[in-house]
């Protein structure tokens, strides 16, 4: 099938469509859902709540990467916060050919520069004028908001320091299969590699047959695409630049990488397919970790019945512009 990596979508968005993003997204949702993920780019006239940039991280984590299998170019990547292993930069990292050079010509075990994570640390104020789009707004404009303001306050913005050219982001899922929208700060341009829902079965068989017991979903795994193309899993890329939007459909799993330090922030929220299509009780049975959330308990799905959910749909998600002007215009 030719079309298995063909580029994800990139849409347009004026602020009109920005201060009603959830109505933006369930009108492309189609798009999303086939893709795994779009891109966004925001028009000149869209205002963003943000903060003069002010924080220093004094450590710069690396990760250590190990060839997990002889026969594919599958990597295990870990955190690792003592800089003393760093074995220096790597030839440089210009474009995604040179990025899985850099991870084939090395020996077994070898470091680069890492991703530091900070919940609950922001770039974007938590009030404004409501014609400044602010992250925090995200998951009580969504389908969240069914759950109650002390479910939705627990779901707050993550910071995100790439330290470096080659930073990787490891194969993942959102926590409960939620969508995710992750915002582009500042800095080197980010490689995703999308894997939409559908696709999750075939690459756990094929994670399965190589006896790897390494989780998809929990930040372990890099994956040359050329395993992808092997063994005909689709997926789709996309090259985030500062200032654009990645959206992640339910159930999409992700990896990435960076060109250069960069600062990226993300919120998870909810759409109705969340519920309607069964992410939100779905269960990877093969997953051993043992992951602390950091929210104190998964949501309990019981709260959205259909009837509350046809009223969100009704009331938040069918935004028309004068009467007459469909928001995607
Ligand atoms: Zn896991």
């Amino acid at each position: 099938m030719s079309s298995i990596s063909i580029d994800a979508s990139t849409l347009q968005i004026n602020s009109f469509g920005l201060q009603n993003l959830m109505n933006f997204i369930f009108v492309h949702e189609r798009t999303l859902k086939e893709f795994g993920a779009i891109k966004i780019q925001l028009s000149s006239d869209c205002a963003l709540a943000l903060k003069k940039r002010q924080i220093s991280l004094t450590c710069a984590s690396i990760q250590q990467i190990t060839k997990v299998s002889d026969d594919e170019p599958i990597y295990f990547v870990q955190k690792r916060d003592d800089a003393n292993v760093y074995t220096g930069q790597r030839s440089p990292i210009k474009n995604e050919e040179t990025f899985w050079c850099s991870l084939s010509n090395l020996g077994q075990k070898f470091s680069t520069s890492g991703v530091s994570l900070l919940p609950n640390k922001s770039f974007f104020y938590e009030k404004q004028h409501g014609k400044y789009f602010s992250i925090h707004r995200i998951p009580r404009k969504s389908l969240l908001r069914l759950s109650g303001t002390k479910i939705t306050n627990q779901f707050v913005s993550s910071l995100t320091r790439a330290h470096g050219p080659g930073a990787i982001f490891p194969l993942s899922s959102v926590q409960q299969r939620l969508f995710l929208l992750v915002y582009h700060h500042q800095g080197g341009p980010r490689h995703w590699y999308i894997i939409p829902a559908c696709e999750r079965e075939t690459l756990q068989k094929i994670l399965q047959r190589q006896n790897s017991t390494y989780c998809l979903e929990h930040g372990e795994l890099m994956i040359n695409p050329v395993v992808f193309d092997k063994y005909h899993i689709r997926y789709h890329r996309i090259i985030q630049y500062p200032n654009e939007f990645v959206i992640l459909s339910a159930g999409a799993l992700s990896q990435s990488f960076t060109l250069d330090a960069s600062w990226s922030e993300s919120i998870p929220f909810a759409l109705p397919s969340w519920i309607e299509e069964g992410h939100a009780t779905a269960r990877n049975l093969a997953c051993q970790c043992n992951i602390n959330f950091p929210l104190s308990k998964t949501i309990d799905v019981s709260v959205f019945r259909h009837e509350l959910i046809q009223k969100y749909i009704d009331t938040h998600l069918n935004i028309v512009k004068d009467g007459k002007t469909s928001i995607t215009q």
